[in-house]
């Protein structure tokens, strides 16, 4: 009876390396971002976990111990990736393997099992708002209950030992381990989630899914500030109160939303795209001269000149008007808008369904307001 109270003990000390792995876990997933690094830290941090409680184990037998390695290696998977999962399932099983003992190569085998329990069902389990709920985690506790299964083999590596009165605490531990555990990170999962999704909320335009004003003049003022080369382009949509009026504001929310992919079409990957204001959207173009300038904004054009109607070609073209700002060492973004302004005005004036390129050649220019317009005809 003292051994198994014994063996509960160490596994409810392995829940405390629970508390520090969830911890470091959270830390992890919201500093790193790209999945295979991330993947390989989750292993690292589950890794380490497991070779912690392997440290304060209940020692069945000499050579033989018992702890909470199992209920982290079943998480690796589910909560890291497949490549959490075999980085901490690698270093346990090397730990394990360095302890040595008669009971390593069941330890090994067991540190195995737990972590391609997870890597099997991880891909199967659906996560809700980043965490699991009860259903997944209990499904993950019974599958893990394998390893308590293992301990049965025992005598064939170490004979003469009993498994059997280990079997139902080593289980009973194991499973609610694993809904514990789960449950920590599924709730630091959640958290991080709903921070990740009011950040995005805070700086998306719910009804085109481009970036909105407030986190486009952030951005444009820091890349503004650095005097490097840049250019910025206002697009709006010619006469579409007239057409919007006619049509219906559905029509023109579609509207909205078809300009909005083919400005991001036209955008390259370093260019920053938002919905300025009701109808007209607003492009940076870091780095860009006045050619790159040009070609973005007549390729924006064209596009919505050639594919989005109101209803059909014939019936209704819908096109935008574009003034684009240029300037090698740019002035602060205030002031790139203004001219960048100037130069939609002039689009508009024209007739409309074209692009003004307002090139600022110095910045003494452009501040004093002598830059060379450039008409760019469509
Ligand atoms: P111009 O060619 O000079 O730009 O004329 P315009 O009619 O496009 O410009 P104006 O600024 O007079 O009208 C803008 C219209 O855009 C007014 C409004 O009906 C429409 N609008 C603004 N925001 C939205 C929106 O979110 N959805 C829809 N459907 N329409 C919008
Ligand atoms: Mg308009
Ligand atoms: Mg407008």
């Amino acid at each position: 009876m003292d051994d198994i109270g014994e063996l509960i003990l160490a596994l409810i000390r392995g829940i405390g390396v629970l508390a520090l792995l969830t911890l470091a876990h959270g830390f992890v997933s919201r500093t790193l971002s790209a999945v295979v690094t991330k993947g390989v830290a989750v292993g690292i941090v589950f890794g380490l976990g497991a070779i912690f409680t392997m440290f304060d184990p209940f020692v069945l037998h000499p050579g033989v111990i018992l702890d909470a390695r199992g209920i982290i290696l079943v998480l690796a998977a589910p909560f890291g990736g497949p490549t959490a999962a075999i980085v901490a399932g690698a270093a346990a099983g090397a730990f394990r393997f360095w302890l040595g003992g008669a009971g390593a190569p069941l330890g090994i085998i067991v540190i195995l099992t737990a972590a391609a329990t997870g890597l099997v069902l991880g891909p199967v389990l659906s996560k809700r708002s980043g965490g699991y709920d009860l259903g997944p985690l209990l499904l993950l506790a019974v599958a893990g209950s394998g390893q308590s299964m293992l301990l049965l083999l025992l005598p064939a590596f170490v004979p003469g030992i009993d498994p059997w009165p280990m079997i139902a605490p080593h289980l009973v531990t194991n499973c609610v381990g694993i809904i514990i555990l789960g449950h920590f990170l599924s709730a630091e999962g959640r958290r991080q989630h709903a921070h990740r999704l009011a950040e995005s909320q805070a700086t998306t335009d719910p009804l085109t899914g481009v970036g909105n004003r407030r986190i486009f003049e952030q951005t444009a003022s820091i890349v503004f500030s650095r005097q490097e080369p840049a250019a910025l382009l206002l697009v709006d949509i010619d006469n579409f109160k007239l057409v919007n009026d006619r049509w219906g504001h559905d029509v023109g929310d579609r509207i909205l939303r078809q300009v909005a992919n083919a400005i991001r079409a036209a955008v390259p990957k370093n260019g920053v795209v938002a919905r300025y204001g009701g109808e007209e959207m607003i492009v940076l173009l870091p780095g860009a001269n006045a050619r790159d300038a040009t070609a973005v904004a007549e390729h924006i054009r064209r596009i919505v000149d050639e594919e989005v109607f109101y209803i059909s070609r014939t019936v209704g073209n819908v096109t935008v008007s574009v003034g684009a700002f240029v300037s090698e060492r740019a002035d602060s973004f205030e002031q790139a808008f203004v001219l960048a302004d100037k130069a939609l005005y002039q689009a508009k004036d024209a007739g409309r369904n074209r692009v003004e390129l307002y090139v600022a050649d110095t910045r003494e220019n452009a501040r004093m307001d002598h830059g060379r317009r450039t008409f760019v005809t469509a």
